[in-house]
């Protein structure tokens, strides 16, 4: 049996990297799945590639810093399939910089998109799941929301933000009796086009992130995956305010 058939999700930033490998695995298990992206032609793949493996889907454009564009997805979701279960608030970006080079200006564009994003995100969430009778909310963290580097000051405040803010969210559900769970997944580092980025294809770099984690290699999307579809479905129904950490061992030193 498909572990989250008939239920109904939206995934921000699902164009690419750990979105995208999770909108395809909630299809595969019985979701339809609305993909919310600023990158509208990577979106459009996505869509196809998830229809073309049988699985049902579209694309809505999404800027999760815009609260009227977050309205818009919601209904645009409850318009086509008709109500919302599972909300992944997944989209962010990297950003490196120390507490003396971080701009105001950077450090802002980094909250607003990482932990405004989350909070808009997961107040529309809730909203359309009170009218469907419940859901799972998950938010996306990091190891870098639990430890502190000294050249991410500004990811790390945005990524320990969401960690509190999915708390404080999955209290607020709890106690007004909305059947809606509000879990945070906290990734080691995963091979995406984020960690590209970051590490523009430098071999050595790359080792250097690799040797942070004692299993021994990176991570894969399905691996965060995999934990989204744990906490997006019935199965994890007692669990609420939790973190699920995936990361090689990489915190557990
Ligand atoms: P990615 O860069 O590969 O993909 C992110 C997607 O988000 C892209 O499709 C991008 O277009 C979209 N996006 C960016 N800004 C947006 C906005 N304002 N509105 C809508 N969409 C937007 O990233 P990823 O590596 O897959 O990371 C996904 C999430 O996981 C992020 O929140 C990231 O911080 C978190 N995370 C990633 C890692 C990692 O190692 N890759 C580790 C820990 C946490």
């Amino acid at each position: 049996m498909a572990r989250v058939a008939g239920k109904v999700a939206i995934v921000s930033g699902a164009a690419n990297g750990i979105g995208k490998a999770t909108a395809q695995l909630l299809a595969k298990e019985g979701a339809k799945v609305v993909i919310g992206d600023l990158k509208e032609e990577d979106g459009q793949k996505a869509v196809a590639e998830i229809k073309a493996a049988g699985g049902e889907a579209a694309f809505v454009k999404l800027n999760v810093t815009d609260e009227v564009a977050w309205k818009a997805a919601i209904e645009q979701t409850l318009k086509l399939y008709g109500r919302l279960d599972i909300a992944v608030n997944n989209a962010g970006i990297a950003y490196s910089g120390s507490v003396e080079s971080t701009s105001l200006e950077d450090w802002r564009r980094v909250q607003s998109i990482n932990l405004d994003g989350v909070f808009l995100g997961t107040q529309v969430a809730i909203e359309a799941m009170k009218k469907s009778g419940g859901g799972s909310i998950v938010n996306l963290s990091s190891i870098e929301g639990l430890i502190g580097d000294p050249m991410l000051a500004a990811y790390n405040a945005s990524k320990g933000g969401v960690r509190l803010f999915t708390k404080s969210a999955a209290l607020h559900c709890a106690k007004s009796g909305y059947k809606i769970r509000v879990n945070s997944v906290h990734p080691g580092y995963i091979w995406t086009p984020m960690v590209a980025g970051l590490t523009k294809e430098d071999a050595a770099a790359r080792q250097k992130l690799v040797d942070l984690h004692p299993i021994g290699h990176l991570g894969e999307p399905n691996d965060i995956a995999y934990g989204i579809l744990y906490l997006a479905s019935d199965e994890s129904k007692f669990v609420t305010g939790s973190e699920l950490v995936i990361d090689g061992g990489y915190t557990a030193q």
